[in-house]
Formats: structure tokens, C-alpha cells, sequence
């Protein structure tokens, strides 16, 4: 006859098939020598024989009776002994977890004799009836088929009569007249409760069986795609009890600090108590630690036993247990849910103590944490109270993460003031922002936008500077003329206080508190990174615009710059007007003039970058954006020049904005995006190219003059047809060569181009021909390759196509590997087949986003370029890619 019943101390964890997850675990625990309540498992395919033949294989009920049998005599009780009874438990246990779906049935064993029993022994009546109630309760429902409702009107009724109106306000005497209103309720349904244990025993082994094709079950396994084949195993345990007095009690204890991965038993303990207590925390639970004095045997039992799950499973361990009569006893062990920070410190700690290999600690951290280590964060109970208390006042779009309490500032140059001048602390609040108003954004805190999607501006320019930003929350109103925004029903005004959560998408009204990061300190973290730099193939390089920006990439280890986006360099307050200039040139020689003016402005920037790189790679776009983002925007204008005519107040302002308003009209496009911008711009307008690209190699000679190495690769915007790429490619040789012999200096440099038009990628072998490099830009090839803008269609219609599953993810979050993936698979492959030496990387918002990275590896990248704050995140993500190439191809599709 097959084996259809195994005690506990014949199985292991292998035996998953057999046992299923929890009985496995539990033979486990007790083969390794862990004090676990005996017991045994019914096999699943004892499950499935009743499945198919509605009956217990033959021998069955024998076999448990021998089981049983050993099991009464462990315990030192026996089922339905009047002097010392045994309890026990049936629980489900399918080869994989199946939480809640299947039935379980406890306190089996109780009937009236046992009850008088227990109560009389225990001095603790009022449990045993309560337990008693259970079992009638769940033997009832799950048995026996009786509406819960039947039971759970009695028990409200009971409720209502008390003070308190809960459960824990039942005395014994009530418990004991809700249990004769129970057996009434059997009575009534013409269904008999037995009193006999071993007939309880085997109705709630078949019910579990039978819970296994239960429609929860059938639909969990539907839709997990678990085979239906396998059958649940029945496990069947002494039931150990905590609240028979002052010796007994339950806990919960951690084998280290799962809020900071500190190495000390955590946990709580609860005396005479039984584990729902705990949970309903009625009365306060005594730290784990303070056992050690209180009841040093079993805290060092406890201790020891802690410490062999760790080391067995070489995981933080969450584990379950009771006393009973002075006796411990463990009932479960997990690994340990932890935060970001204990994840970090555990996985390394565990790594230098030989636990787990290095590669293994790498893979525990998810790039999430890192992220969560690296920004400031909100006091999570504080979070919690506020949430509690209503103060959640919108959602948005989680665009750059971190946390931000502040101010309500509106105007871009009022944040300047307040926040660089008079340190408030403060959350810029519009809209949507666009370049004019980043000398705000510098000074705040944080932002906060109504409209706008994961490339806005705004996600685009906080995420580089690491401030956390919320964008596209469309529930919220801006009234600028008013100062104020709507959130439903709330008005805040400017001056009042609001926090952000940029990792959630959260607004809040009111200050949270928040904790600071600080990324040089976090020691574990630094170890962390430097064990996955030795894994991962992935180079990390940044996006950084400003100097200050690269020495603080350099900081976060990144190993270039893969877009420096010069254009920004332009908006800086100061430099605009000449950028004005130069754009509305009536003449050529005015045009010169300007540009002879940003000159020296832009080789300092290109020269602090390079000096902040040393001899690292150092991308430069040229001018990207279309020109009338350099502007005053149409419509202010039309608005100024209607004032001043109607009041004809200053007729010199009215000439000037009536000039402007000319020039901008000029330049308008029915679609900007697809407009005059990117290489289009430096080909039409004469002498942009030129001068950037002056600007870039006067700065490098200088420091190659200066003993220095730097490693320019110049880059050029939106290509989609090679004739572009040749026309600009000769004017950077020529320039380039001119001022290297007007310097007397060589300097090592780079051509290339970024892929973001579909036709570029179609086309890579041609562009390769002409490009020593490619740069993904993933933003705008995704705005191409979907036809959806990027500046607004998730405000208009995609987080709506998100939420309906038209679209499974933000395709401006996280990489398209279908269709943007192929085109950029396709560009690798055709590039590469022209050029084999050819360098790609990607510059797009996806290179920091962790499955965007795996992709980016799976086809073969040289690196990923993210925002400095991601480059730690990214270094991760790539790690954890080569570490699943490693493991072997699961799909990736
Ligand atoms: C891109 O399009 O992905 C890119 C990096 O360029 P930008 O966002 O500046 O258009
Ligand atoms: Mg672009």
C-alpha cells in the first residue's frame, strides 16, 4: 500500500510534492531539532484518491490511528481523555502557497466532557468555552455546510448584550450559553455535532480534502495557473496553548531587527495568551529582549532555536511560539518581511558572516530599496496618522521619488526668494512646468503638478536634480490668480504647509516629518554596490547638465556622462536673454554677436564637466529643443500687448513686446515636437553647431594643455535620415580640427549621433557609417514609436489606458521591449553589423528604471545613462541582470 501518512520526524523540505509547503516545513523544523508540536501529514495523494473516489483509501483511518497514537504519546495526552485532552489541528497544504483558500479546523478534540475538563484544570474557563465555540463555529460551517450566518447572529446578539460590544467582553458563563445556542443551531438543521473526537478528526480530514476543489480554490489555481492535479495534504497537529497561566504565553520573534537588520532577537511576548490576542493588542506585548531576565531558560532555548532557523535557511527568520507550561514550542518560521535599510544591512552582514555568497546579497536587495535608501523619506507612522486622519488629498504620477514637506509656493520667482534666500522650506506647486520656471524648482523642495506625465518637464528636470515630484495629478486644481489649489473639497492656500511622497504619488495637507539621506554614510549600501559593480556588464554612466551635477554622479559611482543636455545651460536666468538675442537676429551679424557671447559661457560649463569627469567619457548633445522654448510663450504675450494697448500705458514695453510677438508668431508650429528642433535646428540655423562645438573642444584643449585627459563625445539629436548626420559630421571636423591646431593640442574624441527617430533605427546601418556611437533616446523614440506625446498624453489618455489594461505599464516608464525594444534590438544588431566597434548606449528615462535596464542588457549594451540620484539603482539593476543571464533564460518576452 502506498505511504499516505508520514509523522513529522519522516519528512524534510524536499517533499514538497508529497507533504505539500507547510507540512514539508514543519517535517523540516523537526528534523533539524526544533521543539515542533508533533503531528503528521496526510499525503496529497490521499487528497486526490477522495477527490476521485469520495472515500479514504483503504487502511487509511487505520494508519492515522497509529499516527495518532504516537502523537498522544509525545504530548503526554490523548484525544478525548476527560483528565488530560488532547487538541489538535487540521490544516490544508498545497505544494504551493495558497493562502486562505482552503479550509483548516482547530480545537478538534473539545466535546462537552473534555470541555468540563479543561475548564476545571486550566483556570482559565473562560477560554476553553470560548474555543469551544470556535470549533462548533468552524466545524459547523466547514463540515457540516451550515450558513455562518446562523452562528454569527448568536454571537452578535451576545455581543450587543456586553459593555464593551467585541469578543474579548464574552465571559465564561455567556461563552457557555452561546455554545448551547450553538448545538441548538445543529439541532434546528437536523445535522449532528459529534462528540466523538476521532469521528471530528476524520469528518475535518475529509472537509480539507474537499476544500481543495472549492470554487475559491479552483479560481485562486485558475488564475495562478496551478495545475489542478496536485491535491492539498492534511496536516494534523497537538494543538500547543498559551493561555493556560502565568507559565504559558505567545510571541513573535525576528532573528534580527527587521526595521534597522540589527543582529539581536526582535519580537514581542505575550503571556498567558493565545496568538489572536497579540494581534488584537489589548494588552501590551513584553519585548522578546526582556525575557532574558524574566524567564532566562526559555529566552536562551528561544535564542538558540532562532539561530539554527537562520543559519538552516540563511534568511532573517519571522517565527511563531508558544509556552506552555514552562514548555516552548515553535510553530512556524518565515522569512521576515524588513525595510529597505535592514535589507541592505542584512543581506551584506550575512554575506561577511559566511552565510550567503555576496552574489546572493546583491540579489536579495531590490533596486526599490535602494532607492528608498537614497532619498528622503517620510516617518512611516507619521504617513500612516495622516492618512488616517483624511489628509490624503490627491494621487498623481510617482514621476521622482523621495518625500517633501513644505510651503505652498506658486510662483516660480517667489520660490527662488523664499527658498534661496530665506531657507523656507517649500513645495513648488503649477500646473506643468517648463523651463522658465527651473530657477524655482532649484530653491524648493519639492513639485507638484495637475498635468503632465513620467518625461514632462517637470519629471524630467526633478528627477535630475533628485527632488521628489509628483506630476499629473489631474484631482487637484490650480487657481494661480487666486493662489490657491482645489483637492475636492479642500482649498490650499499659498503659505500652507503640504507634503509629497514622490515614490507613491501622494499628496498630503499638512507637514509629515521626514528623515534625511545621506548616501556616504550608508555603509552597508557602499559595500553593497561595490560587490555588484563586480557583477554586473552594464556599464553606469549619468545625465548630467551642470557640473555640480557630474561631481555628484562621480559620487554615486557612475562611470560617465551619457547626455549633457547643453540646452539647459541656456535657461539659466542670466544666459537667456542672449539666447533671445541670438534667436531673434535680424541680421547674420547679430546672430555672431550672440553667439560669440555664449562662447566663453558654454566652454566654462563643458569645462567644469570634463574637470569633474577627469578621463572619463563626457557625451555633449548639441541644442536639442525647438526654438520658441527659449521664449516668452505666445499667448503671454498676446495678453501684455492687449493690456498695454488698451491702457497705452508704456509704448516703449508695447514696440518690444509687439517685436517679440512678431518673432514668436513667426516660429509657431502646428506640431512642435515634430518640429524645428534636434540636428534640424543646428542645420537651419547657421553657426549654432559651430559655436557648441568650439565651446566643447576650447574647453578640452585647455585641460589637455593642463596635463588633463578628457574624453569628449559629441552627439547629435534626432537624426532620421544619414544626410543629416553628414552635413553636421563635416562641420564638427572641420571645427574640431581648427581649433586643435590653433590649441597645438590633440584630444581624444567621440561622433555619434542618438537614435529616437523609428526611421534612425530602421536605417542604423546607413547612420553607423557616420556615427562612432548611439545613444537611445528613449524618450522621444518612445513618443515616435507610439504616436503618443509625451508632454501630455498621460494626463489626456494613458494612465486611463494603464488603469483599463489597455497597456500594461507606462511605456514613458518603463521600456517597451515589443515595439520600442525591437526597434532598438534592430538598431543594435544593423549598427554593430556596419560598425563592429560601434559604442550604444541609452540617455532616455528609461536608463534608470530597473526592467528597462534588464533589457538594455539583454541586447547588449555598453551602458545606461540615468539621472545621478538612479546611478546607485542602476548599478544594482544591472547586477541583478547579469545575475539572471546567469541563472539561466526564463524568457523574456
Ligand atoms: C530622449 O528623447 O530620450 C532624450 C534623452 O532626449 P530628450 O529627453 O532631451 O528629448
Ligand atoms: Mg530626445
Amino acid at each position: 500500500m502506498a505511504k499516505y501518512v508520514y509523522l513529522f520526524s519522516e519528512g524534510n523540505a524536499k517533499m514538497r510534492d508529497v507533504l505539500g509547503g507547510k507540512g514539508a516545513g514543519l517535517a523540516e523544523m523537526t528534523r533539524i531539532g526544533l521543539p515542533v508540536p508533533p503531528g503528521f501529514t496526510i499525503t496529497t495523494a490521499a487528497c486526490n484518491y477522495f477527490s476521485a473516489k469520495g472515500r479514504f483509501p483503504p487502511g487509511l483511518k487505520a494508519t492515522i490511528a497509529t499516527a495518532l497514537a504516537k502523537v498522544e504519546r509525545k504530548a503526554g495526552r490523548k484525544l478525548g481523555d476527560p483528565k488530560r485532552p488532547l487538541l489538535i489541528s487540521v490544516r490544508s497544504g498545497a505544494k504551493f502557497s495558497m493562502p486562505g483558500m482552503m479550509d483548516t479546523v482547530l480545537n478538534i478534540g473539545l466535546n462537552d466532557r473534555t470541555v468540563a475538563a479543561l475548564a476545571a484544570g486550566a483556570g482559565n474557563e473562560r477560554f476553553v468555552w470560548d474555543a469551544y465555540r470556535r470549533l462548533l463555529q468552524m466545524f459547523g460551517r466547514i463540515v457540516r455546510d451550515i450558513e455562518p450566518r446562523r452562528f454569527e447572529a448568536i454571537l452578535d446578539a451576545w455581543k450587543a448584550k456586553t459593555a464593551g460590544g467585541k469578543d474579548t467582553d464574552l465571559t465564561a458563563g455567556d461563552l457557555r450559553m452561546i455554545v448551547d445556542e450553538f448545538k441548538a443551531v445543529y439541532k434546528a438543521e437536523g445535522k449532528d455535532f459529534p462528540q466523538d473526537p476521532r469521528r471530528q478528526l476524520d469528518e475535518a480530514i475529509m472537509a480539507v480534502f474537499q476544500s481543495w476543489n472549492g470554487k475559491r480554490a479552483v479560481d485562486y489555481r485558475n488564475f495562478h495557473k496551478i495545475p489542478h492535479d496536485l491535491g492539498t495534504a492534511a496536516n494534523v497537529q497537538a494543538m500547543v496553548l498559551g493561555n493556560l497561566g502565568e507559565d504559558s504565553g505567545t510571541g513573535v520573534v525576528f532573528t534580527r531587527d527587521p526595521a534597522t537588520g540589527e543582529r539581536s532577537l526582535y519580537g514581542e511576548y505575550l503571556a498567558n495568551a493565545q496568538g489572536e490576542d497579540v494581534v488584537a493588542g489589548i494588552r501590551t506585548p513584553l519585548k522578546v529582549v526582556d525575557l532574558k531576565d524574566r524567564m532566562p531558560r526559555i529566552y536562551r532555548e528561544l535564542d538558540r532555536h532562532a539561530m539554527r532557523l537562520e543559519k538552516h535557511y540563511r534568511e532573517l527568520q519571522d517565527i511563531e511560539f508558544t509556552v506552555e507550561g514552562g514548555k516552548l514550542w515553535v510553530l512556524q518560521t518565515r522569512a521576515g518581511k524588513r525595510t529597505a535599510k535592514a535589507a541592505v544591512k542584512v543581506a551584506v552582514e550575512m554575506a561577511n558572516e559566511r552565510l550567503i555568497t555576496r552574489e546572493e546579497a546583491v540579489r536579495r536587495v531590490e533596486p526599490a530599496q535602494v532607492i528608498q535608501l537614497l532619498m528622503p523619506r517620510f516617518d512611516e507612522r507619521a504617513k500612516e496618522a495622516a492618512r488616517k486622519e483624511g489628509r490624503l488629498l490627491a494621487r498623481g504620477l510617482n514621476a521622482s521619488p523621495g518625500a517633501a514637506t513644505g510651503i505652498v509656493v506658486f510662483d516660480p520667482d517667489e520660490a527662488e526668494r523664499l527658498g534661496r534666500d530665506e531657507k523656507v522650506p517649500l513645495i513648488m506647486v503649477r500646473t506643468e512646468t517648463s523651463p522658465d520656471d527651473v530657477h524655482g524648482m532649484l530653491h524648493s523642495k519639492g513639485i507638484l503638478t495637475s498635468h503632465g506625465g513620467a518625461t514632462s518637464h517637470a519629471s524630467v528636470v526633478a528627477r535630475g536634480l533628485g527632488l521628489p515630484c509628483v506630476v499629473g495629478a489631474e484631482s487637484i486644481r490650480v487657481d494661480y490668480e487666486d493662489e490657491s489649489f482645489s483637492a475636492g473639497e479642500t482649498i490650499v492656500r499659498k503659505g500652507e504647509a503640504i507634503s509629497i511622497d514622490g515614490t507613491t504619488g501622494e499628496v498630503f495637507a499638512g507637514r509629515i516629518p521626514t528623515m534625511a539621506a545621506d548616501f556616504q554614510n550608508e555603509r552597508e549600501l557602499l559595500t553593497l554596490l561595490s560587490w555588484a559593480d563586480k557583477i554586473r556588464r552594464l556599464e553606469v554612466w549619468a545625465n548630467a547638465d551642470y557640473p555640480r551635477d557630474a561631481v555628484r554622479a562621480r559620487e554615486f559611482g557612475a562611470q560617465g556622462i551619457g547626455l549633457c543636455r547643453t540646452e539647459h545651460m541656456f535657461f539659466e536666468q542670466e544666459r537667456l536673454p542672449i539666447v533671445q538675442r541670438m534667436i531673434l537676429a535680424a541680421t547674420e551679424a547679430e546672430r555672431k554677436a550672440a553667439l560669440d557671447e555664449l562662447l566663453p559661457i558654454q566652454r566654462g560649463d563643458f569645462k567644469g564637466v570634463f574637470e569633474a569627469m577627469g578621463s572619463l567619457p563626457v557625451v555633449i548633445r548639441l541644442i536639442d529643443p525647438p526654438l520658441h522654448e527659449f521664449l516668452p510663450k505666445y499667448e503671454d504675450l498676446l495678453v501684455e500687448a492687449t493690456e498695454l494697448r488698451l491702457t497705452g500705458k508704456d509704448p516703449a514695453r508695447l514696440a518690444e513686446v509687439e517685436r517679440l510677438l512678431k518673432a514668436v508668431a513667426s516660429m509657431r508650429e502646428a506640431n512642435p515636437m515634430l518640429g524645428l528642433r534636434g540636428c534640424r535646428l543646428g542645420i537651419m540655423i547657421p553657426g549654432v553647431t559651430e559655436m557648441q562645438v568650439r565651446a566643447v573642444f576650447e574647453a578640452a584643449c585647455e585641460l589637455r594643455k593642463a596635463g588633463q585627459d578628457p574624453h569628449p563625445e559629441v552627439m547629435i539629436p534626432l537624426v532620421g535620415h544619414v544626410n543629416e548626420l553628414k552635413v553636421e559630421r563635416g562641420k564638427l571636423e572641420r571645427v574640431a580640427k581648427q581649433v586643435m591646431e590653433e590649441q597645438g593640442v590633440k584630444v581624444d574624441y567621440k561622433f555619434g549621433t542618438m537614435i529616437e527617430i523609428p526611421r534612425a533605427a530602421l536605417t542604423a546601418d546607413e547612420i553607423a557609417k557616420y556615427a562612432e556611437f548611439f545613444s537611445f533616446g528613449t524618450n522621444d523614440l518612445t513618443q515616435t514609436t507610439f504616436g503618443y506625446s509625451r508632454d501630455d498624453a498621460e494626463g489626456k489618455f494613458l494612465m486611463a489606458y494603464v488603469q483599463r489594461g489597455i497597456l500594461p505599464v507606462n511605456p514613458f516608464q518603463v521600456l517597451d521591449r515589443r515595439g520600442v525594444g525591437q526597434l532598438m534590438r534592430m538598431a543594435v544588431e544593423r549598427g554593430r553589423a556596419a560598425r563592429p566597434d560601434l559604442e550604444i548606449g541609452i540617455c532616455g528615462e528609461h536608463g534608470g528604471d530597473p526592467e528597462s535596464i534588464a533589457f538594455c542588457h539583454e541586447i547588449g549594451l555598453k551602458y545606461v545613462s540615468c539621472s545621478p540620484f538612479r546611478v546607485p539603482v542602476a548599478r544594482i539593476a544591472a547586477a541583478h541582470a547579469a545575475l539572471k543571464e546567469k541563472a539561466g533564460p526564463k524568457g523574456t518576452d
